[in-house]
């Protein structure tokens, strides 16, 4: 059994603010250390349910993507890391049995820790099928692409209403409980790296309740800038219209090839951002 366990950090125990999940400074290390520690212990719940190769992709824009702390990974892991990959699912086809998701957070305008939709700057929010979507929930589009569940998602309290939403099966794991964007009554890391281990040990042993997220066919999605001059960049995008004032739409049969509209997109609309405050 492969596993496939992609990371971010907003939603790794203990992390309640910027300075713990970006470059320079004290807070930054330790944050690494949470992120790997938080990861290790899904790595551990995998093979303790019997996976046989367990690939860690960590995430987290900055830094280059290089935010695992690689001799403190567990050494059963394959690390993937650098930043210059065209996600943070690269390398997942059919042949794993499961995506765990470890340290996301809520979907931009959805009250969590750190919340925010790929970029806190330029997104204002992201549909798919009419549907307000995260990154919970592209990381699971890009996944049912490749007809490969999510099992388990890890993050803050507010994040299981919506995992729920695209992912009923999962099991998701709180390991904090949000007070505002930047505080949180934390459980202990190490507890919060138990309920880790064990219920992606659970997840695991339960994956014919796991389905892999189809959304129907064609796929739909709009991506709602917060600047008009945004909007204006990327509906340059071969393939995309402007839906209205600051938002673009894109239509296609792929899941992969919805997600990466969306992401360049971002990228495009970001080039405004410069000018914006003229
Ligand atoms: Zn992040």
């Amino acid at each position: 059994m492969k596993v496939y366990i992609s990371t971010d950090m907003e939603g790794i125990s203990g992390v309640v603010d910027r300075a713990q999940i970006s470059p320079p400074g004290l807070d930054f290390k330790r944050g690494r250390l949470l992120h790997t520690e938080d990861a290790n212990a899904a790595v551990r719940g995998a093979l303790a349910a019997g996976a046989t190769e367990v690939v860690v992709s960590g995430g987290h824009g900055g830094n280059g993507m290089r935010n695992i702390v690689d001799e403190q990974m567990h050494p059963a892991a394959w690390l993937i890391t650098g930043d210059t990959r065209e996600s943070t699912l690269q390398g997942l086809d059919a042949s794993y049995a499961a995506v765990v998701l470890i340290g996301y957070h809520t979907r931009h305008g959805l009250s969590g820790v750190l919340d925010h939709t790929i970029t806190a700057r330029d997104v204002q929010e992201i549909r798919v099928q009419g549907r307000p979507i995260g990154e919970i929930g592209l990381h699971g589009l890009v996944a049912g692409a490749h007809g490969v569940a999510v099992v388990l998602v890890s993050g803050d309290d507010r994040l299981v209403a919506e995992t729920r939403d695209w992912f009923p099966w999962a099991v998701p794991v709180v390991v904090k409980y949000a007070i505002g964007r930047h505080a949180a009554r934390c459980m202990h890391p190490k507890r919060a790296q138990q309920s880790i281990e064990e219920d992606t040990a659970r997840a695991l042993g339960a994956l014919d309740k796991m389905k892999p997220l189809d959304v129907g066919k064609p796929i739909v999605a709009e991506l709602e800038f917060k600047r008009t001059a945004h909007a204006d960049e990327a509906a340059c995008l071969p393939g995309v219209a402007r839906a209205n004032d600051t938002t673009i739409r894109m239509r296609s049969d792929d899941p992969i090839t919805i997600v990466n509209l969306i992401r360049m997109g971002i990228k495009l609309g970001a080039t405004a951002q410069a000018d914006a405050m003229r």
